[in-house]
């Protein structure tokens, strides 16, 4: 009787084993069958997006007339991209790729299949172009992490609808219809993050994560007061790529806005190492002052393969109001 429960226990064990495995190889890529099918060729655009978030964007507007694909897996940084077995012949299915562009995909090797594709569209250089006003500047390099901020972001539908519509013209109303629709619920969006963040009491939004990521998060939803600075409402460690690579003055930097906004709490990044923010809370502890990581990561710059970007930036709304209600 007791063998049979152990037999039972390890094949418990080693079919949880399998799937966590199972998981682990699938969250960082595309699943074989579903690369093999969108490879396969069909009547439908095929779309290639650098990253999932971009991804989810096209495909909301795109719906059943396209065939999308993000070249990155959803776990995965994608500062630090390197390209892959296989990466060149998505490329050269591809009628249409979409990247982020402001410096996000700079391996040069991704930057040289980007430049080559005759359909390539960087949308973070689109807005730009159009409202240069609105990309951020850190130490003199531009800060690629416009989707943190709604408003920002749905101004990539416009470009998605036109290159879209250039390539399959006889699908333009689809696709303006699609793309109105997903502007109206992105507006919704914002919205609702906006308003969450008034019910937070003004002393509590003081955010540390562990790169560069929230700048435009937090001017767009932690501003309250016309003539404030909104740069005062995030710090982090790491530069505007997470690298690991923390000098004693970044350290130091942290530590002094955390004791200024006597900050409790610091927030951990689903796709960053928490070694910068443990040190942190480590020279803060010899120094008297008491904070802690949060158990609930924010998502930066990337989502789980079954959620969305709205889902995402749900996420994070909840993980951030949630730390800062509590006494
Ligand atoms: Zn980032």
């Amino acid at each position: 009787m007791a063998s049979n429960q152990g037999a039972t226990l390890r094949f418990f064990i080693n079919s949880l084993k399998y799937f966590l495995i199972c998981l682990t190889l699938y969250g960082c890529q595309a699943s074989p069958s579903s690369l093999e099918e969108w490879k396969t060729p069909n009547d439908k655009i095929k779309v290639l997006s650098t990253t999932p978030i971009i991804n989810d964007l096209v495909r909301r507007i795109g719906g059943e007339r396209i065939d999308p694909l993000s070249l990155m897996g959803s776990s995965i940084d994608p500062h630090s991209y390197e390209l892959v077995k296989g990466d060149d012949e998505k490329f050269s299915i591809a009628h249409v790729v979409f990247c982020n562009g402001l410096g996000l995909e700079h391996s040069a090797s991704l930057k040289s299949l980007l430049t080559q594709h005759p359909h390539t569209l960087a949308l973070g250089d689109t807005i730009r172009q159009k409202n240069p006003e609105l990309i951020l500047q850190n130490q003199g390099q531009v800060d690629p992490h416009i989707w943190l901020d709604v408003s920002i972001w749905k101004q990539a539908i416009t470009p998605i609808v036109s290159l879209l519509s250039e390539i399959d013209p006889s699908g333009q109303e689809h696709y303006e219809m699609r793309g109105l629709k997903t502007e109206e619920e992105l507006t919704a969006l914002d919205s609702w993050m906006q308003n969450q963040f008034l019910s937070i009491a003004s002393d509590k939004k003081y955010l540390i994560t562990s790169h560069d990521a929230f700048n435009y998060f937090a001017r767009r939803y932690f501003l309250e007061e016309e003539n404030a600075s909104w740069k005062e409402r995030f710090c982090a460690p790491e530069g505007l790529a997470p690298d690991g690579q923390l000098g004693f003055r970044d350290l130091e930097r942290v530590i002094t806005y955390l004791e200024q906004h006597h900050v409790e709490v610091l927030f951990p990044e689903a796709n960053v190492a928490q070694d910068s923010l443990k040190k942190i809370i480590e020279i803060a502890y010899q120094k008297g002052i008491t904070a802690q990581i949060t158990t609930q990561e924010l998502l930066s710059d990337t989502f789980a393969d079954e959620e969305s970007y709205e889902a995402m930036m749900k996420h994070n709304v909840e993980v951030l109001c949630k730390a800062w209600r509590s006494p």
